[in-house]
């Protein structure tokens, strides 16, 4: 495969795309963290998931405050309007405040890149409202040990977070409530070795479960990534086939040097624009272009000189002709034109006109004073059955007739020849 090709082949990655590797690599996640080893991987996929993961956040963090609030009932139900009652509602009033406050900033950072401390805060501080509870309440200790395994719970699935951040907090909050249950409420042992299982098994489900859905959202968006790259690889191999089809048909319709339709190009064209005139019963003409003495024009002042006479000759029929017109490089120094909805009467104006033009030309700087000529052949549509190769040579034998005449001028097929202007 050619380099250039096989540059074009290779996708333009831009902006975040640029930090995913080849497609087909695998992609390693952390056993334990379930994160991907490649840390702008990592960094990528977070930046696509950080919109949701504030929103839900936020409305997290809302509910699980209500929740906490609402436990104030409870607290009034247990110590009646005691000190403790209202030790109890201070705390509660600082923790909702706290993590309303969090989630509207957590809501509020926009892009920033999400600070890990500021999405464990609020869980820490919500762990540290729930152990405080022990102390204040010590008597309600077994109804406190549901909230607390349904609090580990939420912090490892219902609060969208990385794993390592929920599993620190969900440890705090289980090693001191049990901490809190030995010192502050006296628990018997059993009961703390009970709660002990129970929160281990509470961590280990929440862990594991919330482990296998980040890995598998990570896969997923792996997967998403590369098949983006892979699109977009397609899109640039279709796009670079189809700039080779075009330039294929332009080296296939277009003579390189003069931009002329190519022979070939302008035999379908005339023969499809004849057959449209047969149809409508309209006129059509047909040029057959010769330069006079090209070959002493090369022998003498060289082929670029030639071929700068060819491409001048090339304009100047362009520039005279109509743009319905269709001129093609016949070959050599040899132009062709068709001419759909033309007498030849109005045909042999248009060709002295072109001739006359060609001969005005100036060309070679050097020479000035050297005058182009070009001897044109007409053939007109003369019945019905007449075909375009039976046109070339009809025009062809008219330009024969004029070269023996003495070149620079214009033929048409019947015979009747136009007095050049200028003799060569
Ligand atoms: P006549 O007046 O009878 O037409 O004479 P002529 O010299 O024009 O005709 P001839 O057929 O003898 O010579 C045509 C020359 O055109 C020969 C060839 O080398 C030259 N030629 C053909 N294609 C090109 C081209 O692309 N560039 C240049 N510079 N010369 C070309
Ligand atoms: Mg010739
Ligand atoms: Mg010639």
């Amino acid at each position: 495969m050619p380099s250039e090709r096989r540059h074009a082949l290779q996708p333009k990655l831009d902006g975040e795309d640029l930090a995913l590797p080849a497609p087909g690599t695998t992609h390693h996640l952390h056993r334990l963290t379930g994160q991907f080893h490649e840390q702008s991987r990592e960094a990528l996929y977070r930046r696509s998931i950080e919109p949701r993961v504030r929103t839900e956040t936020g409305l997290a963090l809302s509910v699980a405050s209500l929740i906490y609030a609402m436990f104030a009932i409870s607290d009034y139900f247990y110590t009646g309007l005691t000190p403790e009652f209202f030790l109890l509602t201070t705390m509660r009033t600082l923790v909702v405040v706290s993590c309303l406050t969090l989630a509207v900033v957590i809501g509020r950072r926009g892009n920033d890149t999400p600070h890990v401390w500021l999405h464990a805060l609020p869980l820490w501080i919500l762990a540290t409202g729930i152990i405080l509870i022990v102390p204040l309440r010590p008597e309600t200790l077994s109804t406190q040990v549901p909230a607390v395994v349904v609090a580990t719970m939420a912090f490892y699935l219902l609060i969208p977070n990385l794993l390592p951040v929920a599993a620190v907090a969900s440890l705090y909050l289980g090693i001191g409530f049990l901490v809190a249950s030995v010192m502050a409420a006296d628990a018997p042992a059993v009961v703390v070795m009970r709660t002990t299982l129970l929160l281990i098994m509470t961590n280990g489900v929440g862990f594991f479960t919330l482990l296998r859905l980040e890995k598998l959202q990570r896969k997923q968006f792996a997967l998403l990534q590369e098949e983006r790259v892979q699109n977009r690889q397609l899109v640039e191999e279709i796009t670079h086939r189809r700039s080779l089809e075009a330039q294929l048909r332009r080296l296939a319709e277009q003579d390189a040097l003069t931009g002329l339709d190519s022979r070939r190009h302008f035999m379908t064209r005339a023969e499809a624009m004849l057959r449209r005139s047969r149809h409508a019963q309209a006129p059509f003409c047909l040029f057959m272009i010769d330069v006079d003495h090209f070959k002493a024009i090369n022998d003498t002042w060289g082929h670029d000189q030639g071929d700068r006479v060819l491409t001048a000759i090339a304009e100047a029929c362009q520039r005279s002709l109509r743009p319905q017109d269709v001129i093609g490089r016949f070959g050599g120094e040899e132009f062709i034109v068709a001419l759909p909805e033309t007498h030849l009467k109005d045909a042999r104006m248009v060709a002295e006109r072109l001739r006359r033009q060609v001969s005005e030309l100036t060309v070679m700087e050097a020479v000035p004073a050297h005058r182009l000529t070009v001897t044109i052949g007409i053939a007109g549509v003369r019945d019905e059955e007449a075909d375009l190769d039976d046109l070339i040579q009809r025009a062809d034998r008219a330009l024969y007739a004029g070269k023996h005449g003495g070149r620079n001028r214009v033929v048409s097929h019947e015979g009747s020849e136009e007095a050049p202007s200028t003799q060569p």
